[in-house]
């Protein structure tokens, strides 16, 4: 994720290292996606609406599940929305899903008692509006840091605007004053014990936010930078705000891979990540799955990273016989230590047997897990070459691959 600063504030580094040395504290999230988000005005919920071409939730999840302090990320949803978060959120590693409560109060209550029912409840809990998509790693930080004094912490920024009272003729009464004024956000910290028995002790459900009723129960809540890009879409202007900031920040890559690898004896070969039955097998050192070997050059490519034979260098014997799944998952984690994120996948097998068709969705389903992308965000084709060459003559088969991601721009 890129890290864009406040203009507002002065940074408070550095709290990275502070956090990391109290990571024997476990932390979990709760990511509140239960509202029905009415003033959005889209087709759906706005925690589904889709930001760079990724529902507003699943920025949210990969945030946190890309943080080294988070141990358990878990989504409160509406009992209407399986199907559309099972969609939003496949391949990511999440905890089951909780069905929210009627308010915002009651879901989180919901999350709070799904965690508290756990074998091993956190220590802490970060509590997040999925509709907050651009969650950068030093809010959460700041967040942490914080809760080493306090029993909750609230990103926030001050009030910059002048604020007026207006009466029932839209004619100002009064100028409010700003000095102490700051707009909360989330993802809002807290000891998960406090928070839990707050809510459970709590007299009413109209609290405006999980703040709100721990200050209201007397304990010490603080504010800590936050972040203009946690912006919360309420409104389309809103997603498209967010789609401009994203755009100046991110750049679009593409690499290509190519492999090889011949035929040998054998009764069956590994094509993108499955097995077929065949009257030959493939040569290689790991398992000769030409396809991923494939993907894995061009996501390496696409990070100008070196290729696959260095990173896994043949002669090397850990990798005789290998499943070919490890170097593309090795592939993906670069992407991901790099702040990016894969877009697309695009395979294309080249032989005249086996007959691909009726493997393709095995493949693009298997790569699709192994990646931890939608199953529409991978490609795989098959053509002949018209029995010419060694492909023709079957003594081999060829992949070609594309893969297009999303990096934070260098400059
Ligand atoms: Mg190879």
């Amino acid at each position: 994720m890129p890290a864009i600063a406040s203009p507002l504030l002065p940074d408070r580094e550095p709290c990275y290292a502070a956090v990391m040395a109290k990571s024997s504290m476990t932390t979990a999230v709760l990511i509140v996606a239960a509202g029905r988000g009415s003033r959005f005005g889209g087709d759906g919920p706005k925690q589904y609406a889709t930001l760079a071409g990724q529902p507003l939730l699943r920025w949210a999840a990969e945030a946190f599940l890309a943080h080294p302090a988070v141990s358990s990320v878990c989504c409160v949803i509406h009992r209407d929305d399986g199907a559309t978060y099972a969609a939003a959120t496949a391949g990511l590693a999440l905890a089951a899903p909780v069905i929210g409560g009627a308010t915002r109060q009651a879901s989180v209550r919901h999350g709070l008692e799904a965690l508290a029912a756990l074998a091993e409840p956190p220590d802490q809990v970060l509590v997040h509006d999925a509709a907050r998509p651009l969650l950068f790693s030093g809010v959460i930080d700041r967040v942490l840091n914080a809760l080493a004094e306090h029993n909750g912490a609230v990103p926030a920024l001050p009030v910059v605007d002048t604020l007026k009272r207006a009466g029932s003729d839209q004619c100002i009464v009064a100028t409010v004053p700003r000095a102490d004024l700051w707009r909360a956000q989330t993802p809002q910290g807290f000891r998960f014990a406090d928070i839990l028995a707050a809510h459970r002790a709590a007299p009413h459900d109209d609290f405006t936010d999980d703040a709100d009723l721990l200050q209201a129960s007397g304990q010490s809540v603080a504010l800590v930078e936050g972040d203009e890009a946690l912006l919360k879409v309420t409104t389309a202007a809103d997603l498209s705000r967010l789609e401009a900031l994203l755009a100046g920040t991110r750049e679009m890559r593409t690499g290509f891979g190519y492999d090889v690898h011949a035929f040998g004896p054998g009764d069956h070969v590994t094509l993108g990540g499955v097995r077929i039955p065949h009257d030959k097998g493939l040569t290689g050192h790991s398992d000769a799955d030409v396809g991923l070997h494939a993907l894995c050059d061009a996501i390496y490519g696409a990070l100008a990273d070196g290729d696959i034979g260095h990173h896994f260098p043949p002669s090397e014997a850990a990798w005789r016989g290998a499943d070919s799944a490890q170097f593309l998952e090795h592939a993906v984690g670069r992407v991901a230590e790099r702040g990016g994120r894969i877009m697309h996948l695009d395979l294309t097998l080249v032989c005249e047997r086996p007959k691909v068709g009726p493997h393709r969705d095995a493949m693009r389903a298997r790569i699709a897990a192994i990646a931890g992308l939608a199953l529409d965000r991978v490609a795989v084709k098959a053509t002949t070459s018209e029995k010419l060459g060694f492909t023709g003559r079957e003594e081999g088969i060829a992949a070609h691959a594309v893969a297009t991601i999303s990096l934070q721009a260098s400059s």
